[in-house]
Parts: C-alpha cells; structure tokens; sequence
C-alpha cells in the first residue's frame, strides 16, 4: 500500500536527511491518519541520524525533547518532530549503519510504540512499514496493543486511558486481551503525572465520543481523581452535542459528575488533574450561577452580571445534560445588539460626568441601574430615555 497524500514540504525533510545517508521515514500517528485517508494533525518522522545532525541539516530547529533525541524542524508551512531510532543511539562515532540495520532499528522503534495502528511508517515514496498488521486492525476498528498487553501496560500504565482515547477518537473496539489486561491493570494508572492523565481524557472529552471517559471511570483508571467508580455515569453522550471548545467540555463534565456525586467539588477535580487557572475559574464562576434560565431577559440579565466565557460554560453544563439551545441563544443575543454590558449602553460614564451632578461610586451605580433598566427594556436603551431617568432620578 501507498500513502499518498505527504505534503511537499515534509517530502523535502524525509529526502534532506536521505541525502547525507540517514535513513528516514514517517511514524506513529500520520502514518494512522493517511492509511484511514483522515487530515493529518502533526508530522512525525524517525531517522538514524542523531539530534545534531538533524539539527546541522536545517536552518530552523528547535531542541525540543533531548531526553527523547526529538529535534522540531520549523519550516515556513509548518513544524515537524524528526525523533532519532532509539537504538541509534550509540552511533556518535560518525559510524553510518548500514541498511539492514536501519530496517531493524525501525522495527525496534515502532515495536516500542503502543498500538498496532500507531506502530506503522512509510518511506519517503509512501511505502507502507507495517510490521504489527496496523493496517488490518484499522480495517477492522481495532484497538490492540503492539506486543503483549499486560507488559505494556507494566512499562506505561498512561497506554490504558490512550487506548480508550483513541477508540472514542476513531469509533474503534477495544480487542479482547487488550481489554482484559487493562481490567487487571487499571489500579497501576493511580501512579501517572496528572497532566498526562489530562491530555488523554481531554482528547478523550472533545471527540465524538466523549461518554468514553465514562468507561474509564468505571474500570477505575481515574480513581484518582474521582469519589465513585466501578460504574458508567449516566449522561456524558450529552458532551458530543456541545462545540468543541476544552472549556465548555470541562465544565459540563463536572457538572454531570457532580450532580451524581462521582465528584466531590469541580475545584478539586479540576485542580488535581491541573487545568490552567483560567479555565479553574471559569468553571468555578459557571457552576455558581447554577441552573440556566431559557427566559431570554433572564439570560441578558445574567451576561450582564457575569463574564461572558462563565456564562457560556455555564449555558454548556445545561445544554450537555438537556440538549438544549442556551449556547445558540446566548449568540444570538449578541448578535442581536442589545444591552447586556456598561459597554453596550447608549451613554457612557462621561455622558453622566457631563450632566455634573454625578461622582465617584455613585457613577458606577447609576451605569449599573441604566444597565438593568436597559436589559429589561430594549427600546429604552437611546441617549434621551436613559438620560430623562438620570435627571428625574427615575432609576
Ligand atoms: P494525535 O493525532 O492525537 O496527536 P498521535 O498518534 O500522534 O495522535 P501522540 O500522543 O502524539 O498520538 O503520540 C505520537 C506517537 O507516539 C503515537 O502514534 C505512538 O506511536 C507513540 N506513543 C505516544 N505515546 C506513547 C506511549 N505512552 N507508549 C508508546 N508509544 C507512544
Ligand atoms: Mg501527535
């Protein structure tokens, strides 16, 4: 088989290093996507040539992963990570292995990745390297680990949420022995960094199939994280039907969770598995304003007390549990024009300022009262309405 569709430039990275005698090929996740003919993500390539000399033969590249010997070629169209063969390691001699043992150290290389669909690669002119039968279990929409699973899992406990991941990525099963290895190994994932634990499970979040984080409450992969396992929660298939945004996602998780109790608090979940601040306090500010309102002067009133991202998340928790609209309205309000904000109102603090006989803290409660008289009443929002009630002291 023939992968077809490698970009110009990637082409030229595979034959530069082609050129000095390294051996090159793309790995792991492209390789994946162009078999399944889906738009690739991110480029990866392996080479026998070491981190410095991938970096001698470009002009832009970036140390990324040292430890790894991952060096990220930057190019005008986009970036690519060129990984050196684990096992060509030791080649610092200037020694250049021959082609046999680049064969067999691409091998070693994809036999250390995780799934057979993502231990293929191809040669520059698309040549299919599929040792494992990636290609086969693609056809078939299987998940299966490269080797077996219970070593696997041993060496990284992360491969057990990555195998749930990408089967609500790709709508692919999880194969038998895979399955079964990660039932008796689920306890072993207690012990990963959180912020692997959250890539995973946010991939997992913002695919089409989000209710799969439920599989892995429920086989105890987040016990970690999570007051109650050994059961599906109910209602995560909801999360599919909001956009995807991170954000919105979070949020309406740990309001479903919460509302069965498989939480304790959204701060320490979110907290624990180390979400950025932002998003922390988004989350916090969403799930206080509570049940969402359909009524829509309700609805400005709300966007006119709260900033708009928590009033968004907060609209996604209700929209996740009921597949409601409150999101679609929320925009709609906003394009609607009308008043939900100081800064929508047709007079400003210095309009006020101008009238004289209006200062400091008192300004900011009038803005403040023209702001409600204006949310509720839409037509009243022009220079002369809101100004009468400033004079006549009407608010
Ligand atoms: P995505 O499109 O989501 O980035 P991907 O397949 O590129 O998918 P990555 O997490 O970026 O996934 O990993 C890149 C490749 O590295 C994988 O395809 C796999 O071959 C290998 N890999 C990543 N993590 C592991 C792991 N924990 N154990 C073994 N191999 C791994
Ligand atoms: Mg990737």
């Amino acid at each position: 088989m023939k992968i077809t569709v490698t970009p110009e430039y990637i082409t030229k990275i595979l034959r530069t290093l082609a050129s000095e005698g390294h051996a090159a090929f793309l790995v792991g996740g492209c390789v994946r996507d162009a078999v399944m003919e889906k738009p690739v993500n991110d480029w990866d390539l392996a080479t026998s040539a070491a981190p410095v000399d991938v970096a001698r033969l470009f002009s832009k590249t970036v140390l990324t992963g040292e430890k790894f010997g991952t060096v990220t070629v930057v190019l005008p169209e986009c970036s690519a990570e060129v990984t050196t063969f684990r096992t060509e390691g030791e080649y610092t001699d200037g020694r250049r292995p021959d082609n046999v043992r680049f064969v067999s150290s691409l091998n070693e290389d994809l036999s250390r990745r995780d799934f057979t669909i993502n231990a293929m690669a191809a040669s520059v002119e698309g040549e299919l390297i599929d040792p494992f039968g990636g290609k086969e279990d693609i056809e078939a929409g299987i998940i299966r680990c490269v080797g077996g699973p219970n070593t696997r899992f041993n060496e990284d406990a992360l491969r057990m949420l990555r195998a749930f991941r990408f089967s609500a990525q790709l709508g692919f099963d999880i194969e038998q022995e895979t399955l079964q290895a990660i039932y008796s190994n689920a306890g072993a994932a207690s012990k990963l960094s959180a912020e692997r634990v959250r890539v995973e499970l946010e991939k997992t979040l913002m695919s089409q199939r989000p209710e799969t984080t439920g599989e892995m409450i429920k086989l105890g992969l987040l016990d970690r994280y999570m007051a109650l396992s050994g059961k599906k929660p109910d209602g995560l298939e909801g999360i599919a039907w909001l956009p995807e945004e991170p954000m919105l996602r979070w949020c309406a998780f740990c309001a479903i969770l919460l509302a069965m109790n498989y939480i304790r608090s959204t701060m320490e979940t979110l907290y624990n598995l180390r979400l950025d601040s932002k998003t922390i306090k988004t989350c916090l500010r969403a799930l206080a304003i509570g049940e969402f309102p359909s009524q829509r002067t309700l609805i400005k009133w709300i966007l006119s007390k709260n900033d708009i991202g928590a009033v968004r998340c907060a609209a996604a928790a209700s929209d996740a549990k009921n597949y409601g609209t409150a999101l679609q309205s929320i925009d709609e309000i906003i394009e609607s024009g009308e008043c939900y904000s100081i800064d929508g109102l047709a007079v400003t603090g210095r309009d006020l300022l101008e009238l004289g006989h209006l200062q400091g803290p008192e300004l900011g409660d009038t803005l403040n009262k023209l702001l409600d008289y204006a949310v509720v009443n839409p037509d009243g929002n022009n220079r002369e309405t809101l100004l009468n009630l400033v004079e006549n002291a009407d608010l």
